[in-house]
């Protein structure tokens, strides 16, 4: 579970053409990383994916079912939203279970996922705390159980550590790409910063004005660029 493919999937909002016809396969378990400098049409792509939006053209399968019509909801995919995007007036152990309140999950279903998410994520003492009380760190992986409570077949993060501080980044890189080890669940990581997906990715997607410019390893990308933007865009962190 978790195999995501994009067939001529294209994007206009009104006249503009965001995104043209692309396709796209992402296999099970993969830790892709689309990448591309700022307003190439990422989180759009990504809020596709989600269902968030909908597709001008095109058909997004998951797990080879057309879920081009279906309901966010319905996909099976969680997003993983940036740390402030938490309630701040309930806590950790309310807000990690609010989707499942929402999808009526039964109640000691709900503590076994909250135990589990905890526990992956080092939070278990900090349950009954608010937002307000913990870390950047500590926030950003309460966002994240948020989204394993769901038990998804792929995470869904758009530039979830841009408003960290370099030190913590770093950090929670290792704790993203470790959850990713663990849980073999696919995760799509959408970045403008090129050492994330360098170092993160299994697969890279480059991104330019809506185009996928190249798909490959972070190794591939490197030895052989196909052209002048992905060479000069990998080549030159900012
Ligand atoms: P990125 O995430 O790579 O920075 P976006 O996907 O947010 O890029 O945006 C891609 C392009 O689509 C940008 O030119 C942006 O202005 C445009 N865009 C995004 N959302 C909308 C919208 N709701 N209406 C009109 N244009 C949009
Ligand atoms: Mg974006």
């Amino acid at each position: 579970m978790g195999r995501i493919t994009l067939e001529g999937v294209a994007k206009r909002f009104g006249d503009v053409e965001v995104i043209p016809p692309l396709n796209l396969d992402i296999e099970d378990g993969e830790f892709v990383v689309f990448v591309g400098p700022s307003g190439c049409g990422k989180s759009t792509l990504l809020r596709l994916i989600a269902g968030l939006e909908d597709v001008s053209d095109g058909r997004i399968l998951i797990d080879g079912q057309d879920a081009t019509d279906e309901s966010p909801a319905k996909r099976g995919l969680a997003m993983v939203f940036q740390s402030y995007a938490l309630y701040p007036h309930m806590s950790v152990r309310k807000n990690i279970a609010f989707p499942m309140k929402m999808a009526k999950v039964p109640q000691d279903e709900q503590n076994r996922r909250i135990d589990a998410a905890a526990k992956a994520l080092n939070l278990t003492d900090y349950l009954e705390r608010r937002p307000g009380q913990l870390s950047g760190g500590q926030r950003q992986r309460v966002a994240i159980g948020r989204a394993i409570v769901r038990e998804p077949s792929a995470f869904l993060f758009d530039e979830p550590l841009s408003n960290l501080d370099a030190a913590l980044r770093v950090g929670m890189r290792l704790e993203i790409s470790e959850l990713h080890n663990r849980l073999e669940t696919t995760m799509i990581y959408v970045t403008h910063d090129q050492v994330e997906a360098m170092t993160m990715a299994d697969k890279i997607v480059v991104l330019h004005a809506g185009r996928i410019e190249q798909v490959g390893s972070p190794l591939e990308l490197y030895l052989r660029p196909k052209n002048a933007f992905v060479a000069g865009f990998i080549g030159s962190p900012k």
